[in-house]
């Protein structure tokens, strides 16, 4: 099994055998060499810093073991927390895992995700009618509109939560200024009702929105004045930008993650939070892939999220890298035409760094 390409090969030939052997040596050699990097300062060779940070779902303590090595958690995806059982968590339960999270950080910045169910992502404990496109129907922020005990629920647990540590609550699937509107609308309600029954939350809960539907991506200057933060979903940006399942591997080659439409989308939403002194990061696939990730810095991203394992990849490739040269990366590949003019240029110039 060749789990670097993805392939499966039955009865390989010897040729193919000593190949795939010398590529084997060579990735363990470059992940053992990573690894130096894991525990280091997220620095590039200017010495500026570029805060990584992580991505968790089931908040399991494996997980936030890797909490050492990064400086906050960048995407926490609740919905992990409903799925695999029979019933929703309740209020309680939820505060006790979200505390759980934010006390593990401590200081340093908890991006708590509601909840994200449909599309991909189904709940045995919901049962959610069956759509013609699911990716694009009643999934995550509109889910929770149509269910608002459900949302409020989630609500009062991360702000009850919040006095543990530093909590910013993010939003998923935003699609325009309405939407922000009425999630921040029962947030405040969630904060009332907490009120009411007389329970802390703490006041400097940061409130922000994945930006993944080009929608919101266009009005990001306007969405900016309404949020305090902005996090890229890449992976769902990808998919509605091109519209392109990105679960249907028959669709691969189109799934174009160096598209130079999605490196200007993604540079006009860091320009427009950027200019209203809002911090905006990147918590998709995108933000763990080196050759990405040297470009998104240089477009001015604030930090990077990414799953544990690709940390010390990415603290690596800053080591090496330079604000100047990142930036130079990220005009040229807004001028260039294609997926595969970007990829190969961005390899040549990258791959002393990788
Ligand atoms: C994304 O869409 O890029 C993202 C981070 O969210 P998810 O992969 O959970 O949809
Ligand atoms: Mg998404």
């Amino acid at each position: 099994m060749d789990a670097l390409e993805g392939a499966v090969i039955a009865e390989p030939a010897p040729e193919q055998k000593a190949e795939f052997a010398t590529r084997r040596e060579a990735f363990l050699a470059r992940r053992a060499q990573e690894k130096e990097f894991l525990g280091v300062e997220p620095r590039m060779a200017d010495g500026s810093l570029v805060p990584v940070h992580l991505n968790v779902g089931s908040a399991s303590s494996q997980e936030l073991a890797a909490e050492k090595y990064t400086s906050g958690v960048g995407l926490f995806r609740t919905e992990f927390i409903y799925m695999g059982r029979e019933q929703l968590p309740t209020e309680e339960e939820q505060y006790e895992i979200y505390k759980k999270v934010l006390t593990a950080f401590g200081d340093r910045p908890v991006t708590l995700r509601t909840l994200d169910i449909g599309g991909d992502k189904k709940l045995p404990c919901m049962e959610l009618p069956k759509e013609e496109n699911p990716f694009l129907g009643n999934r995550a922020l509109r889910l929770c509109f149509s269910m608002p005990e459900v949302f409020l629920t989630q609500l009062r647990a991360a702000l009850r939560a919040s006095v543990h540590g530093n909590l910013w609550i993010m939003f998923p699937m935003v699609g325009s200024l309405e939407d922000i509107r009425r999630a921040k609308g029962y947030l405040e309600q969630a904060k009332a009702q907490l009120e009411e029954r007389g329970l802390p939350y703490s006041p400097a809960v940061k409130v922000g929105i994945m930006v993944e539907i080009p929608s919101i991506a266009l009005v990001a200057d306007l969405a900016a004045k309404e949020v305090d933060f902005a996090s890229i979903g890449t992976n769902d940006l990808t998919q509605y930008s091109i519209a392109v399942d990105r679960m249907n591997p028959a669709l691969g080659e189109y799934y174009q993650n160096y598209h130079p439409a999605l490196f200007r989308l993604i540079g006009y939403v860091v320009k427009s939070f950027t200019q209203e002194g809002k911090p905006v990061s990147v918590c998709g696939e995108m933000g763990g892939d080196p050759l990405a990730a040297a470009v998104l810095v240089g477009l001015g991203m604030s930090k990077l999220s990414m799953g544990a394992a690709s940390v010390a990849r990415i603290k690596k490739l800053l080591s090496g890298l330079t604000m100047e040269k990142a930036r130079t990366l990220a005009a040229k590949v807004c001028t260039l035409p294609t997926n595969s003019q970007v990829e190969e240029y961005l390899k040549a110039e990258l791959s002393p760094l990788l």
